[in-house]
This record gives structure tokens, sequence and C-alpha cells, in this order.
């Protein structure tokens, strides 16, 4: 579903590349140049600036700068941040100047690259072509049983006028259902809603696996998105941990997801 490039350890989203208006990308832990493993973007599991210089190198080999990114302090909760020229280069430097408390970034704006960082939650794109706007989203098992991605739809649609029914959508790698056990209690919530198909979780002894990627698909076309808009990676971040960071795996780095809409000539 997704390509890799191994010149330069970005991956993309087939679906997104017949925009070529729009920018996508989910790294990986191989450096854009191919020369390292350890492509931290998260300021976290190692020290600031080396995840400085990877951002610095992530924006050099897709021809952008520091100022075009906007970067979410993500709290797994269901807050939405409509991003806007002010708010260029925010998160980027520093975690200290990252849009606060947010896990969802949306924008019509031009070259403002929205960023989503991961290591086995799910990291969404979403994209609306008749509205030219896009939303970067982070549904760990608290947003995604917020439905954070279909909220993020639902802003797109509210406030830029997007059709829902044209409305790309992007579920990126995360922590697949084989490797997503946990505690009963903790699964309740899921269990008991009846949002959530019994397809999304399984019991097996004596814990629970949630399908959260299926989750976020299900909402989405109970929203009203198509599924030939919609590209679900079948990419387990656990299982490809040599390729991805994972919590799972005891990682604190983090990978990330970023779209942007370009100036168009
Ligand atoms: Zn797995």
């Amino acid at each position: 579903m997704l390509t890799f490039n191994n010149l330069s350890g970005l991956i993309k989203f087939n679906i997104l590349e017949k925009h070529p208006e729009v920018l996508n990308f989910v790294t990986t832990r191989q450096t854009p140049s191919g020369s390292g493993t350890m492509f931290n973007i998260g300021y976290s599991g190692g020290s600031d600036q080396e995840t400085l210089d990877c951002r610095k190198e992530l924006a050099q080999s897709l021809g952008l700068k520091a100022e075009n990114f906007v970067f979410q302090q993500q709290v797994h909760k269901d807050n939405v941040k409509i991003v806007t020229q002010e708010d260029c280069g925010k998160g980027f430097l520093s975690r200290d100047t990252a849009i606060k408390a947010t896990d969802i970034l949306v924008t019509k704006e031009r070259n403002i690259c929205l960023v989503t960082r991961s290591a086995d939650c799910v990291p969404v794109l979403l994209y609306s072509p008749d509205s030219k706007s896009a939303a970067a989203i982070h549904s760990g098992r608290e947003g995604t049983y917020l439905g954070v991605a279909a909220k993020a739809a639902k802003t797109l649609a509210e406030n830029f006028g997007a059709k829902i029914e044209n409305m790309i959508a992007c579920i990126g790698p995360a922590i697949g259902f084989e490797c997503y056990e946990v505690d009963t209690d903790c699964a309740e919530k899921f269990t008991n809603n009846p949002r959530f198909s019994h397809e999304t979780y399984a019991y097996k002894s004596g814990k629970v696996f949630l399908d959260l990627k299926s989750m976020i698909y299900n909402d989405l076309i109970t929203l009203g998105l198509k599924p030939e808009n919609i590209e679900k990676s079948d990419i387990c971040t656990k299982c490809s941990n040599n390729r991805f960071f994972s919590a799972r795996m005891k990682d604190n780095q983090r990978f990330c997801a970023g779209i942007m809409i370009k100036n168009q000539r």
C-alpha cells in the first residue's frame, strides 16, 4: 500500500501521490540519506540536538524549511487546532513551542506541513481535493475511542466546505490487530460500545486485542467517506520494529507523518 523509497528512508501513501498539489510522507527509522537507522523526530528518547538534526535533515530532503512545519503537543484528547500562517514553524526547533494539547491539526493554507508523531499510535492524514484542505491526526487508543479522525473530517467539512464523499484518508503504519493486546478493563469501553464492530476486537487467553486501524476506517466509512478513497497501511510497527519505532518494543523515539498542500502555479 505504501511505496518504500529505498533511496530516502521516507514512504508515501499511494492514494495521495495522485494529487501532485499535495506533499505527504511517513518517516522510518532510516535517515532520508540512508546513512543511519535512528531517525528520531520526537524530542524524546535521545538528545534534543539529535532530534533537531533529524528534523533539519527531513526538511532538507523534502525541500522545505523549519518555518513550513507545524508540530503539536499530543495529549490523547480530541482538541482541534486550525493552523494558519502565524503558526508556521511551531514545535520544530523545540517541543515547548508546539501547538499545546492538540491531537488534530487542520489547515486550508498553502505550504504548511502538518505533522503527527507516532510509535504504535495511528497517524492519520486527510486531504479534501475539492476544498484543498488537509489534516494530520494522532489517533492512539484514547483518540480512536474519541473518534479523532472522523472529528477531523467533520472539521474540514464544517470550516472549509470539504465534501465528505470526496475526502481522502490515509491510515498509517501503527500497531496491528494481532499485536495490540490490552487488559479487559482497558478494552471494556470499546467492547461495550456498539460503535465498535465485533470484527475490531478479539479475545485471546484472558486478554483483548484491538484493531485501531479498522476502528478508524469504520468511523470514516460511517461518516460517508468512500472505501476507494481510504488507504489503510497494513504495516504493524511492532512486527516491523526494524523499520519503525514501537512503544511496545520499548522505543521512546518517534517517527512522523506529514501532509502539506503546495502552492500551485
Ligand atoms: Zn504486529
